[in-house]
């Protein structure tokens, strides 16, 4: 009797890191000019539905991911952030509110991490290991950045984009998993990019898979994997998949344009994405690559 093939058979070792950036609406960065940190317990939450939506997918195609939580929602939902805990996904740190790496000097982003990840190892009753740079943050002007991730004992970070954006970006780091200290195991794991024409383009998620169409995504992952041999990692954020969220007024259109389109395609997109390739907590990726890097290195 004849099986049709299972995603593992596909792709034996490759397996992707999946990962949610949990925050709400009103904390992206593209709305930090027009949003005041002070004013987020006044506004509609609801990061609560969202998450739990993520979680009744995840569920129903039987794929764990990683959570990289802000300290601020944990602070404020700790039930949700135990459950996901529970239900087998990695709890990771997005840091504190928000901030980005390079607003901040090393004192007070280790501030920032410890506060995270206190609030987060409280309400998820698991260790922390993993942090992602709110809006990728971490980049040429924050060299201390993993000096700090790795005295506070973090074994792995994905806060780089190694491409140029508008928001956010670091072009000239590496593609691929690094060690960014020679004498510590800390790696980072970089989102997604794909190439084309000579030229690297943003794949891991978030706004480029929701307006573009679904093929774009399909074709960067298979390039990585299949190309260039290596996992893809794919981020995506909870209010992405919710399309009664309150419409911010004030905000540059730009930003508004990236932030609203497509919000009700993104639930079906990421099923299709979810089923079509392998995917699993970024804590295991990280462990592999690390593994990796070593022995290309020796
Ligand atoms: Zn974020």
């Amino acid at each position: 009797m004849a099986h049709a093939p299972t995603k593992q058979a596909v792709l034996p070792h490759l397996v992707n890191g999946l990962s949610v950036d949990v925050e709400d609406w009103f904390q992206v960065g593209a709305f930090e000019e027009v949003i005041e940190r002070g004013s987020w317990d006044s506004l509609v939450d609801r990061v609560e539905r969202n998450v739990t939506a993520i979680l009744e997918l995840f569920a129903e195609a039987d794929v764990k991911a990683t959570f990289f939580t802000l300290g601020w929602v944990a602070q404020r939902h700790a039930q949700l952030i135990r459950h996901i805990a529970e239900q087998g996904h990695e709890i990771a740190s997005h840091g504190w509110d928000h901030a980005r790496v390079h607003t901040l000097d090393r004192a007070s982003f280790g501030e920032d991490i410890r506060k995270a990840r206190l609030a987060i190892e409280d309400a998820a009753g698991v260790a922390v290991t993993g942090y992602r740079a709110p809006s990728f943050s971490i980049d040429h002007r924050t060299p201390w950045a993993y000096m700090e991730l790795a005295e506070q004992g973090y074994a792995y970070s994905s806060s780089v984009a190694p491409v140029a954006h508008d928001h956010y970006g670091w072009r000239d780091a590496p593609r691929f998993a690094f060690k960014p200290l020679p004498w510590h195991d800390l790696v980072e794991i970089p989102v997604t990019t794909a190439e084309f024409a000579g030229k690297r383009l943003a794949a891991g998620g978030g706004g480029f898979f929701r307006v573009l169409p679904y093929a774009f995504s399909r074709w960067a992952i298979r390039q990585v994997n299949r190309r260039d041999g290596r996992p893809a990692v794919f981020y995506f954020h909870p209010w992405e998949i919710d399309p009664g969220q309150p419409r911010v007024a004030g905000a540059p259109l730009k930003s508004k344009l990236r932030h609203y389109t497509n919000l009700d395609g993104m639930a079906p997109k990421l099923r299709q994405l979810i089923h079509e390739f392998a995917w699993g907590r970024m804590d295991l990726l990280a462990h592999r690559e690390a593994q990796r890097v070593e022995s290309e290195a020796a």
